[in-house]
C-alpha cells in the first residue's frame, strides 16, 4: 500500500547544525550497514525505513560496499526509495562512501579519483539517485595523494553528484589536512564520520572534536551501541538471530565475564535514569554539542523506536559520567 508518512515527523525529533554548514542532521541517524542486504527481507527493510522516517530520522546513511553482497543495501534502499520516499527526496539526507573494496583489480578500494568517481557512478545507479547529499572517503589512503582523494570529492559536488563532502575514520590530523585542501578547492568539509561509544573513545585521545570544530566540519558517529554490545540484549546471554550469532563483525568471545560485569554496571546507571543500557549509550554519545548525530543501526522497528526515545532522557549529570567511566574505561 501507498507509504503516507506520518504528519508529525517533524514534532519530536532534535536537528543539529552540521559545524557551521547551513545543514541540519536529526540527533539519531540510520545506517544500512547490517539489516539490508539480500539476507533481510525487503518488508523488513521498508518497515524499518518508513519508521523512521515518520519518526524524523531524515538521515539514511549507506556506503558503495553495504550488504551482504556488497551493493545490495544501495539496491534494496533504491527499490524502497522508488515506491515510498521518491516524493520526499528533498526531505531526505542520503549519504555514501567509497574507500573499502568493492570490486577486484587495482580500482576496486582506497582512495584514487579512478575509484571514487566510478564508485559514486555505481552508487547512484543502485539506489536510482540523481545525487547524494553527502559523498565521504571511507577511509584514509596513505598511497594516494590527499590533494586527488579530495580532489575527487570536490569534482562530485562541482558536477552535481554530492551535495556535500566528508571523510570517515580520518585521524584529526588526516583531518585538519583534508579540511584545508578542500576549502583551497572551494568545496568545504561537511562532517567526518568516526566510531565512537562509551567503550570506543580514541577521538577523544586524537582531540578529533576540536579539530573539527576549527575548521568547521560536524561529527556523526557510527557504532554508538557497540553493534549491539550497549543494548540490554546480551546481558542475559546471546539471543538467536543477533549479530553476534551471525559470524559476521561481532565476535561472540568478546562477552567474557569481565565484559559483561561492565555492561551490567551500565545497565544499572541506564535503569536508574529509566532508560535502557541503548539509551544511556546514545544519550553519553550525543552529550557534547559538537556531536552533530549518533549513526545507529536497527534490525526491527522495535530497536529504532527505542533507540530514537533516548532523546527524551534527562541530560547526563558529572556524577554520572563519573560512574560511566568506572565501568566504561579500562
Ligand atoms: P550500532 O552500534 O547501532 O549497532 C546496531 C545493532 O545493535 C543492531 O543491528 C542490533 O543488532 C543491535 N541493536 C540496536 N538497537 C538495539 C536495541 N535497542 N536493543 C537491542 N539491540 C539493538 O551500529 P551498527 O554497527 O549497525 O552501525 C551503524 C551504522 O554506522 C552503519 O549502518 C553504517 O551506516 C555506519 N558505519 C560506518 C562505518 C564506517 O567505516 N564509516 C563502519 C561501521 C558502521 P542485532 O542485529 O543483533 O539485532
Amino acid at each position: 500500500p501507498l507509504y503516507r508518512p506520518a504528519p508529525e515527523r517533524y514534532d519530536a525529533m532534535e536537528y543539529r547544525r552540521t559545524g557551521r554548514s547551513g545543514l541540519k542532521l536529526p540527533a539519531i541517524s540510520l545506517g544500512l550497514w547490517h539489516n539490508f542486504g539480500d539476507d533481510r527481507t525487503l518488508d523488513s527493510q521498508r518497515a524499518i525505513l518508513r519508521r523512521a522516517f515518520d519518526l524524523g530520522v531524515t538521515h539514511f546513511d549507506l556506503a558503495n560496499n553495504y550488504g551482504p553482497p556488497p551493493g545490495s543495501a544501495e539496491l534494496n534502499f533504491g527499490k524502497i526509495f522508488a515506491q515510498d520516499f521518491a516524493p520526499y527526496r528533498d526531505e531526505l539526507i542520503v549519504s555514501t562512501k567509497a574507500g573499502y573494496l568493492m570490486h577486484p583489480g587495482p580500482y576496486g578500494e582506497w582512495g584514487s579519483r579512478k575509484y571514487l568517481m566510478s564508485s559514486l557512478d555505481a552508487s547512484l545507479k543502485r539506489m536510482g539517485l540523481d545525487y547524494v547529499d553527502i559523498f565521504y572517503s571511507h577511509r584514509f589512503d596513505p598511497d594516494t595523494p590527499l590533494e586527488e582523494t579530495m580532489g575527487a570529492l570536490a569534482s562530485a559536488v562541482r558536477q552535481g553528484k554530492a551535495l556535500y563532502v566528508g571523510v570517515s575514520s580520518y585521524t584529526s590530523e588526516q583531518t585538519a589536512e583534508a579540511a584545508r585542501i578542500l576549502r583551497e578547492m572551494g568545496v568545504p568539509a561537511l562532517i567526518h564520520q568516526p566510531s565512537y561509544s562509551m567503550i570506543n573513545r580514541w577521538t577523544e585521545e586524537d582531540g578529533l572534536l576540536d579539530t573539527l570544530e576549527a575548521a568547521g566540519m560536524g561529527c556523526i558517529s557510527f557504532v554508538p551501541l557497540a553493534q549491539g554490545l550497549l543494548t540490554d540484549k546480551y546481558l542475559k546471554g546471546v539471543p538467536e538471530g543477533s549479530r553476534a550469532t551471525q559470524g559476521k563483525s561481532l565476535d561472540p568471545n568478546l562477552l567474557s565475564d569481565e565484559v559483561l560485569r561492565r555492561l551490567h554496571g551500565l545497565a544499572d546507571i541506564a535503569q536508574r535514569r529509566g532508560q535502557s543500557l541503548a539509551q544511556l549509550a546514545l544519550a553519553w554519545v550525543l552529550r557534547d554539542p559538537r556531536m552533530t548525530s549518533a549513526l545507529i543501526g536497527a534490525s526491527s522497528v522495535t530497536q529504532l523506536e527505542e533507540n530514537v526515545a533516548a532523546l527524551a532522557g534527562a541530560p547526563l549529570s558529572d556524577e554520572e559520567l563519573k560512574e560511566i567511566d568506572s565501568f566504561a574505561v579500562d
